[in-house]
């Protein structure tokens, strides 16, 4: 999770082995990405919400997207990505609290949608619980992913950032979106 923090640290990062990288905005990306795109084998994931506008640039820029959160959106990558790339569904489970994410029921569709395009490859789900220091209230959330996951046969979990990976990597992540646990507080600019 290198959002907020300058093309620098990805490059240190990478020194050290990190070969997956997570980012939240296009436009900031998009910035930094002249820079880090010879990086031998390094992946980016978009896991912020993505606006349809930039859907496009998106597919062009990132190797995963980890936050298609609608039909429109599932629709719309489907006609516009040209090459291989890796997509997740992003699952609100917590209810009012969850700003962002498709609703369970509507999971299904935006699978079968994914599923049907030939230059996407659903890997899996993803979900962001309401943030809180204790990690023991993420995991009912992870474990629910987990379930829905593997009612449509899917291997791909990216659930548990710094505050609560541990219970995350418990209930079967894949993928945990670590930031502040390992690049420390994110610059204010
Ligand atoms: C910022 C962010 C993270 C990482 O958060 P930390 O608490 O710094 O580990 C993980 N996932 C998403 C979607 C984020 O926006």
């Amino acid at each position: 999770m290198t959002k907020k923090f300058p093309a620098a640290t990805i490059h240190e990062a990478y020194a050290l082995g990190l070969r997956d990288f997570g980012e939240n905005y296009v436009q900031e990306f998009e910035r930094k990405h002249p820079e880090v795109a010879g990086l031998a084998g390094a992946r980016y994931h978009l896991i912020g919400s993505l606006q349809s506008n930039k859907s496009n640039r998106a597919a062009e820029i990132f190797s995963a997207i980890e936050t298609i959160d609608s039909l429109k959106l599932a629709r719309r990558l489907a006609e516009q990505a040209t090459g291989p790339l890796d997509v997740m569904v992003e699952v609100k489970l917590g209810g009012e609290e969850t700003k962002t994410g498709a609703l369970p029921e509507a999971v299904p569709e935006i699978v079968a949608v994914l599923r049907e395009a030939k230059n996407l490859r659903l890997t899996g789900l993803m979900t962001m619980p309401p943030w809180s220091t204790d990690a023991e209230l993420s995991r009912p959330y992870f474990r629910r992913l987990r379930e829905l996951a593997e009612r449509h046969g899917l291997a791909g979990l990216s659930m548990g950032m710094s505050n609560d990976f541990e219970a995350g990597i418990e209930e079967g992540a894949t993928i945990v979106r670590i930031g502040t646990a390992l690049f420390g507080p994110r610059p204010k600019a």
